[in-house]
């Protein structure tokens, strides 16, 4: 049973053809999302079809004679079709555009390619010139293409790496292959049944790697949503939604590894006033300066998130009483003593520069309340509104419960052992 033979021409044309699909669902795509990027893929498939069709030219039979020249202007198109292609995968990952890079290899390859022909070098020099030229865009691509971190789209991106990387490897083989081949097998150059199917190979290559990038896309979209979804927007903290998710992942990680997780109610003092004396606007601003403020108090796992009007929530993994009551403090103090730069809102008088501010806060942990979020949410809003009819500007913790209670089985007793006991305004 003989093998069918896939021709060289028939593979050009299908290679048209999916080119031609894959730029019309780039349009699709691009018409509704990140239009500028996507017409960086456009124009690269649409270069590297117009190269293909070149390529076609060459090897049906009306040019004998001139066959070099056209597969030198082929490669050269498709070249610059590659360096644009890879131009827009650079930018979807943020990395530097060189666009002068596509420029140097079109350059190259048009000077060498007409020293070449000028002086009658011999074919195959010029094929392995051009092939070369085509290894190192693909190389380039391949760079481009390696993942960073364990996630999905890093995944992704090492699948389309190592797909370039194949195409890189292919071209490498057949540029042994004509290196090494008889002079008179290279007059049926065109006619390799390894040619055909390898220029196949390429095109569902480059179709499925802009499959892939588009999901990529798609994927980075829909997490910025989700993002979008849980950040509060005038604060940029997470909202009540962000909060509410977070502080269910940290309940159930602290619950499964026994460890206390502890809870923060922070309320500005009389803010009402703040709004009635300076305006709304200030209002905000001030709101975002505090959460700002208190943000960068917190250690690296907290959590903090916008609960309501003026009242943000701390979430801390690994925090008994004693470290939680420390934080509430700490936060109360820092806030006391930053006034918030207002100079400058459009509403303000020009005497007033900066805003005082005190906050009240409610401390709890798991340790005295237990895990139930509920619980967790009811406590530390129940500090918070003793912090408040016991005069503001202080915290409420319920370290002196957690003296009251025996220690918990499985709990690090020794933990607080060397935390120095807060003189709590209680
Ligand atoms: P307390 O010390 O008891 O907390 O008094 P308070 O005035 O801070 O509390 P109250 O609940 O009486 O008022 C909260 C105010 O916060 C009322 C509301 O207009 C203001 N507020 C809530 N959200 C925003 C916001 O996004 N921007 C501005 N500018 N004000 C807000
Ligand atoms: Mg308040
Ligand atoms: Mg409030």
């Amino acid at each position: 049973m003989s093998v069918p033979v896939f021709d060289l021409n028939s593979a050009i044309l299908s290679s048209i053809g999916l080119t031609l699909t894959q730029v019309l669902v780039l349009l699709i795509f691009g018409a509704y999302q990140q239009r500028s990027l996507i017409m960086h893929w456009v124009r690269g498939l649409l270069v590297f079809g117009l190269g293909l069709a070149v390529y076609f030219i060459s090897v049906t039979s009306f040019v004998r004679g001139r066959h070099s020249a056209y597969i030198a202007a082929s490669v050269t198109i498709i070249s610059l079709g590659i360096s644009l292609f890879v131009n827009g995968i650079r930018l979807l990952r943020g990395y530097r555009v060189y666009r002068y890079r596509s420029l140097v290899v079109v350059t190259s390859l048009l000077a060498g390619n007409a020293i070449m022909l000028n002086m009658y070098s011999p074919e195959r020099w010029v094929l392995l010139f051009n092939l070369t030229a085509l290894m190192w865009v693909f190389a380039h691509g391949t760079r481009s293409l390696i993942g960073h971190g364990k996630d999905f789209i890093a995944h992704v991106y090492w699948l389309c790496c190592s797909l370039f990387a194949s195409i890189t490897l292919m071209l490498a083989v057949l540029w042994l292959k004509l290196a090494l081949s008889e002079a008179s097998a290279l007059q049926t150059f065109s006619q390799w049944s390894t040619h055909a199917y390898m220029m196949l190979a390429i095109m569902l290559i480059i179709s499925s790697v802009t499959s892939l990038l588009l999901l990529v896309m798609h994927v980075r979209a829909q997490a910025g949503l989700q993002a979008i979804a849980t950040m509060d927007g005038l604060t940029g903290v997470l909202n009540r939604r962000g909060l509410q998710e977070a502080a269910t992942r940290m309940q159930s990680v602290s619950q499964r590894l026994r460890l206390p997780m502890g809870m923060l109610m922070v309320d500005l003092d009389y803010f009402k006033k703040v709004n009635d004396v300076y305006g709304h606007l200030v209002g905000d601003v001030v709101l975002k300066s505090c959460a700002g403020i208190i943000r960068a108090a917190l250690r690296g796992g907290d959590v903090i998130g916008r609960y309501g009007g003026e009242e943000f929530c701390i979430l801390m993994p690994n925090t008994g009483e004693h470290e939680a009551m420390i934080l509430a403090e700490r936060i109360r103090r820092i806030i006391e003593e930053t006034p918030v730069n207002v100079a400058g809102v459009e509403s303000m008088s020009n005497e007033t520069q900066a805003i005082k501010c005190t906050v009240s806060v409610g401390s709890v942990s798991s340790e005295t309340v237990g895990y139930a979020l509920e619980g967790l949410f009811s406590a530390a809003d129940q500090n918070l509104y003793k912090a408040k009819t016991n005069g503001r500007n202080r915290i409420i913790s319920n370290v002196d419960a957690l003296q009251a209670k025996p220690m918990e089985e499985g709990k690090p007793a020794k933990r607080h052992a060397s935390l120095i006991a807060l003189k709590t305004r209680v």
